[in-house]
């Protein structure tokens, strides 16, 4: 996933949102995204200021905290919260893992005025 797509929706969400709530300005807007969506938050950042020029949400901050996934270990079974896509088992060592989850983003709050 892209941070242009990832913004292009937020952007219809953030729209829908102030529409609904009749809202004057987006002022700031927290956004997880999952660890495995591989976005770099400074990127995010630079295509919301890009696509939020002439909305609302125009100025906005945008807060990105990310997310971990769930890991899985396929030789001892171990489940544990990955933080990082590269990272080897807590329990074993081992670097047979799958992570689940992680993949989506969500806004988890916007301030407005
Ligand atoms: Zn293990």
């Amino acid at each position: 996933m892209h941070e242009a797509s990832i913004v292009a929706s937020m952007m219809r969400i953030l729209e829908d949102e102030a529409h609904r709530h009749h809202v004057e300005r987006i002022t700031r807007v927290n956004l997880s995204v999952g660890l495995f969506t591989a976005v770099e938050p400074r990127t995010l950042e630079a295509c919301f200021e890009l696509y939020a020029e002439g909305t609302k949400a125009e100025g906005a901050e945008l807060v990105v905290t990310t997310v971990p996934a769930r890991g899985r270990c396929l030789d001892c079974g171990h489940e544990f919260p990955m933080t990082s896509p590269r990272c080897r088992c807590p329990e074993c060592g081992g670097l047979r893992l799958e992570g689940t989850g992680g993949r989506d983003f969500c806004i988890t709050g916007i301030d407005a005025r």
